[in-house]
């Protein structure tokens, strides 16, 4: 793959803020991820791969693990170009379902464990799957009935437990997981292991250019769409990591973004491949359950969504020694007020670096350099989402589709290595989203004369009051300036005079109290009169994607 060059901006002065005076320009080292695993394994078959609980993974296991899976795929029908599908949580399966896919010529499908039946079912039958990786407790309690419901293509089930890879039986998460013992009509995954041990699959190279992993997002609109996240899309972004932190074999990855969601699989499983040190896994997220893991496995690295940092930091009993293994955080994937990383940084005396990107753009887009404090934008007080990353090319576009000048507010449309190439099987959505290969992101932003890029909102999250626009981040990020205020969540909602007026949800701290009239007063105080929030409705917890954002659109419109 040829690095496109950096054409918009390079002039402009944000190169200076590169580490080292780093270039934007980054070789890509692996054209695929199995290169890239293949070139580890050989480096280092010993080192650490994963660490789930009291379980460990070597890279050999994890190879060898893999190479099972895979000619079991092959035996059962699975072909070069065929998806297998991955419905877990982060468990070890996870990554050795990545692995066997590759090796046996095919792609995944990563699929939200949170899924029911109507949504699985419209994944599997969308990307065509003919095997299936799943939970035990999922296949009993969704995926059987799905197949059996005769609209997917899967052929072939493996079934894994939580359990597996670990000797504790942890009843606090695990309560009535089976370890043992194969479900009727699946393959039971650690048997495979066994039967299929010593055996390698047929050797397969597949092209930079070929799907990797399928990843649904919803976009702005519709159904959901398989974003195809290509081998070289995958290789490029996680050696954009590993160079962006400078992350090598001494470093160790918590992971506590879901592995089917984009920056799961890239900030978390590539990045570990690439660099060759242990990822920490820990089913699913659980505070508690992972504040214990970095207390045991002492970390040094982790990105996820801000939600993920304020839970954690919020635990009772959480000092700052239990941060102290960490040499840099990244949170991404949901808008970052300034308040928090400030509160965030007194508590911990860590700094959390912004970081964005899509599903389409295999996590980073833009991120904040490495031991640099991202800057507030004096107007709207929101954090810079930081500066392009590698090889990445950035336009603002008005209106009109004309690039806006330097300062001005408008969609941000993102072309780099990253990119995918389009949706599974949706040319029209393809050629709606990614005209001429550039991606249409639906997020509204300006670049400011230093080259620092800053979020606005979502295209379609604007509340339009009396005409006045009213960006619902800018009014969230002066709420969690309040002492009280734990998270909050700003929406339009219909109101006769105005057309829209500005409405916040709001989830408080533990133990404090605030009144709906103090909190619109601390707003109106700092904010124009069409902007402050006119009612305030307390919730205890506000609702989220596994992926940690908050979901304004149900607080839009609430499910009866
Ligand atoms: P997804 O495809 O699930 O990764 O969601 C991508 C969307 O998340 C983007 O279009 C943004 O709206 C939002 N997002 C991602 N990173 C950030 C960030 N650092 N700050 C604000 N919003 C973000």
């Amino acid at each position: 793959m040829t690095a496109r060059p950096v054409t918009t901006y390079t002039e402009r002065p944000w190169l200076a803020l590169y580490r080292d005076g780093t270039t934007a320009h980054i070789t890509p080292e692996h054209e695929t991820m199995l290169d890239l695993f293949r070139a580890t394994v050989s480096r280092s078959p010993d080192a650490v791969a994963l660490r789930y609980f009291d379980g460990t993974l070597t890279f050999a296991d994890l190879d060898a693990r893999s190479d099972a899976l895979a000619v079991a795929l092959a035996e059962h029908g699975f072909a070069a170009g065929d998806r297998l599908a991955i419905y877990t949580q982060n468990n070890p399966a996870f990554v050795v379902g990545l692995l066997a896919a590759w090796k046996a010529g095919g792609a995944a499908v990563a699929i939200n464990p949170m899924n029911k039946a109507r949504e699985l079912t419209y994944l599997l039958a969308d990307s065509g799957a003919t095997a299936l990786l799943c939970l035990k407790e999922l296949y009993a309690a969704v995926a059987r009935d799905v197949i059996a419901g005769g609209e997917v293509r899967v052929q072939t089930v493996f079934t894994c437990s939580p359990l597996d890879e670990q000797d504790r039986d942890d009843q606090r998460l695990f309560a009535g997981a089976a370890r043992t013992g194969a479900v009727e009509g699946t393959l039971d995954l650690a048997r495979v292991f066994t039967e299929y041990a010593g055996r390698s699959p047929e050797p397969v190279s597949p092209r930079g250019e070929d799907v990797a992993v399928l990843t649904y997002t919803s976009g702005t609109t519709g159904v959901p769409k398989g974003a195809m996240n290509t081998h070289a899309n995958m290789a490029f972004n996680s050696q954009t990591y590993r160079d962006w932190m400078g992350l090598g074999p001494d470093d160790a990855v918590l992971g506590v973004a879901p592995l089917f969601h984009i920056t799961g699989l890239i900030g978390h499983v590539g990045i570990a491949l690439l660099a060759g040190c242990p990822l920490v896994l820990a089913h699913r997220f659980e505070p508690h359950v992972v504040m214990d893991a970095i207390r045991e496995h002492r970390p040094t690295f982790t990105v996820g969504s801000i939600t993920v940092f304020i839970s954690l930091s919020g635990l009772e009993g959480s000092t700052r020694e239990d941060w102290s293994s960490f040499r840099m955080l990244y949170s991404g994937g949901a808008p970052i007020a300034p308040a928090v990383t400030d509160q965030f940084q007194e508590k911990t005396g860590l700094y959390i670096h912004n970081i964005y990107g899509l599903t389409e753009t295999n996590s980073p887009s833009h991120a904040v350099p490495l031991g640099v404090k991202a800057p507030v934008d004096p107007t709207s007080g929101a954090l810079s989402v930081g500066v392009p990353v590698f090889d990445t090319v950035v336009r603002i576009l008005d209106e009109d589709g004309k690039e806006a000048p330097v300062g001005e507010i408008g969609e941000i449309v993102t072309a780099g290595p990253q990119v995918v190439p389009g949706y599974w099987q949706k040319p029209e959505a393809t050629e709606q989203s990614l005209p001429g290969g550039e991606l249409r992101t639906g997020d509204v932003g300006f670049m400011d004369e230093r080259g620092w890029f800053f979020l606005v909102d979502r295209k379609k999250d604007m509340i339009n009051a009396a005409g006045y626009k009213v960006w619902p981040r800018e009014v969230e990020d002066v709420l969690y300036g309040h002492p009280a205020v734990r998270e909050v969540a700003v929406v339009g909602v219909p109101d006769e005079y105005r057309g829209e007026s500005v409405k916040a949800y709001v989830s408080l701290k533990p133990g404090v109290s605030a009144t709906e009239q103090e909190l619109i007063d601390y707003a109106r105080d700092q904010m124009a009169a069409y902007k402050y929030p006119r009612s305030i409705e307390f919730l205890d917890e506000l609702p989220k994607t596994t992926t940690g954002k908050i979901l304004r659109r149900e607080l839009r419109a609430p499910t009866a």
